[in-house]
């Protein structure tokens, strides 16, 4: 059993349309994807029709983008009601935010000499409903400025390059919440990511976020060294959190990150499965056609 739980379309910065993602996973041998596009749900119901043709079982999810202590944290919020009218007005604040950085950030690139407007990179990003850096990227590697996706955010778009625009994202303990109450689950996305400021998700602070309701550590990611691995496995268990893996696969946009290429264990993603049950049940709310249990087990 293959279960990858974090992954992206081109809804967001992935490259592969939902359908062709969820090919792909199955030809990996991945039984059971996660569809994970930053801060939006429209590659859900494409994906889950192609889920439903190719056998692959679905976890629907969505990675927020959010703020906790002063930094960036990645939310990986799993089976909520997507129609949750506080849950679409967050989501919805993070997406303005991310319009409206990109204007801003295209004039960065401009008093550097570089010149592309917002039509070159909605061109580019084509079926996207999250605007982010990584499709300026993509408009900087067009225009010949740079060779990849990694090296626009190594000259450019990083939090120390020149062109790098701070954007709103959601109060990470009021998110974890309003995804219960959404009926859904919550797994704080690599939070030891080397590239992150990470001293927020100390101990404490994941205990604090284990208090707001939160499910879940990604512990098995491509950005942890093995060592944090470890570190953060024991933590997950000590604070009876539940850990996953996942590839965080954008199609060709981040190189190393293959499908199944790292994996959550079944009991593990049964654990999810249960606190999501628990959190519909008092909630009142699910995911619209939930996953079938029996194939994910
Ligand atoms: P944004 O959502 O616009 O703030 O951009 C963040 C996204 O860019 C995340 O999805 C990352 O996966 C992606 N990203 C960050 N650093 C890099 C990098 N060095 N190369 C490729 N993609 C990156
Ligand atoms: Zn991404
Ligand atoms: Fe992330
Ligand atoms: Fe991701």
């Amino acid at each position: 059993m293959r279960i990858d739980l974090h992954t992206h379309s081109d809804r967001s910065d992935g490259t592969d349309p939902p359908a062709e993602l969820v090919r792909r996973a199955h030809e990996q041998g991945v039984d059971v994807l996660g569809l994970t596009d930053h801060d939006t749900a429209e590659g859900w119901q494409e994906a889950a029709d192609a889920a439903r043709r190719t056998g692959v079982t679905l976890v629907r999810g969505i990675e927020v983008s959010c703020r906790f202590g002063g930094y960036g944290v990645h939310l990986l919020a799993y089976l909520p009601d997507p129609t949750y009218p506080p849950l679409v007005a967050e989501l919805q604040r993070v997406l303005d935010g991310r319009n409206a950085r990109l204007p801003a950030t295209l004039e960065r690139l401009r008093r550097l000499g570089i010149d592309i407007d917002v039509d070159d990179v909605r061109a580019v990003a084509g079926e996207t409903a999250a605007m982010g850096r990584p499709h300026v990227a993509d408009a900087l590697v067009a225009l010949g400025v740079v060779r990849d996706r990694n090296a626009a955010f190594g000259r450019f778009l990083g939090p120390q390059g020149p062109a790098y625009v701070h954007r709103y994202a959601a109060e990470l303990e009021a998110m974890i919440c309003t995804v219960a109450e959404a009926g859904g689950v919550t797994v704080v996305a690599h939070p030891w990511a080397s590239r992150h400021d990470h001293s927020a998700l100390d101990e404490r602070g994941l205990a604090r976020l284990k208090a707001a309701g939160l499910s879940g550590i990604e512990v098995d990611h491509h950005d942890h060294p093995t060592g944090t691995r470890e570190r953060l496995r024991e933590l997950a268990r000590r604070l009876e959190l539940v850990v996953t893996g996942s590839s965080d696969h954008h199609g060709t946009g981040k190189p190393g990150h293959e499908l199944g290429s790292l994996t959550t264990a079944p009991e593990q993603l049964e654990r999810l499965l249960d606190l999501a049950s628990a959190a519909s049940a008092s909630s009142g709310r699910r995911t619209p056609e939930v996953l079938q249990r029996s194939t994910a087990s």
